[in-house]
């Protein structure tokens, strides 16, 4: 870059980004410190006023930013960037958009849902993994290039594999012999099919709405994040904690929270014991431990 005359490049993520990011960043050798977090607002998405803010402010110190990452679906709480106004951004400063929907990209096979990801369709690069929900078995991630052309940027060849002219993929991924899971996924797209995997999603977010409902009704639970796709966050408040909380001096209210989050981790240690619902526990923004569901997993 400093040949181009700049004084660095960056790489810009929400907060929310994937821990996987850090360690291409650590693969390419670019420094963790070029790997940007952009805060998230309350729906865990983006804020595009703070990306603006610092695209202006790396333009300033003569710093070039690569690419642009929106997710498509956090881990966590499956919230979507929104991916319109990140690809606008990207097109109008001649950024590589990436969309990371490892998680929420098998969204697209849902006619229902679809829309949902708005906007993806503009990325210069998508990452899928194939075994989130389209349910193939680890680990079957992928990245779909809009120009097929690019992965030649990486390309390399030996006498006794990967020739020159093979398909093999080998010869652009950082793995160069690789087990054969392009199978899995092409028997799993024959076998389920569309129609099968609109079924799954629709379902799953079915499920995950009437499960909010339910954390909703229920004078005891609080839900933390509204489900997008299948993905939720929540907790067991006690209503009486509620109220409690409710009338609390600031120090009661941070004693009580850590009460919850003990409690928390206590209930989702004995649910993952009985082995009947699959339920993690998520650390939000501010320190509160929430239990993540994840319907199909
Ligand atoms: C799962 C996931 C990844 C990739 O993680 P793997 O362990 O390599 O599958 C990347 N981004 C998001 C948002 C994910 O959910």
């Amino acid at each position: 870059m400093r040949h181009y005359g700049y004084r660095d490049l960056a790489v810009l993520v929400s907060e929310r980004g994937h821990y996987s990011l850090g360690k291409a960043a650590d693969v390419l050798g670019i420094g963790r410190d070029q790997l940007i977090s952009i805060p998230a607002d309350s729906q865990n998405r983006i804020c595009i006023d703070a990306l603006e803010d610092t695209l202006a402010q790396l333009n300033h110190d003569n710093i070039k930013p690569v690419a642009i990452v929106g997710v498509a679906g956090t881990t966590e709480t499956g919230s979507i960037d929104p991916l319109n106004a990140l690809a606008d951004i990207a097109e109008r400063e001649g950024i590589h958009f990436h969309v990371d929907a490892a998680w929420g990209g098998a969204t697209l096979m849902s006619n229902n849902q679809r829309h949902k990801l708005a906007g993806i369709e503009r990325a210069d690069s998508v990452t899928i993994d194939a075994h989130k929900q389209l349910y193939v078995p680890m680990g079957a991630g992928m990245v779909l290039f809009k120009d097929p052309s690019v992965v030649a940027s990486i390309e390399h060849h030996a006498e006794y594999i990967l020739r020159k002219g093979a398909k093999d993929l080998g010869s652009h991924t950082l793995e160069g012999s690789r087990s054969g899971m392009a199978m899995l996924v092409f028997a799993c797209m024959n076998i389920i099919s569309r129609r099968g995997y609109e079924l799954l999603i629709d379902q799953s977010i079915d499920k995950a709405a009437s499960f909010a409902t339910m954390i909703n009704q229920h004078p005891d639970f609080e839900l933390v994040s509204d489900p997008e796709l299948c993905l939720l966050t929540y907790r067991f408040v006690p209503a009486r904690v509620q109220a409690a909380l409710a009338m609390a001096s600031e120090e009661q209210v941070d004693l009580i929270h850590s009460l919850l989050n003990d409690l928390t981790k206590f209930v989702q240690k004995r649910q993952r014991e009985s082995g009947q619902t699959f339920v993690y526990t998520y650390k939000v923004n501010a320190g509160a431990v929430a239990a993540s569901y994840h319907h199909g997993v």
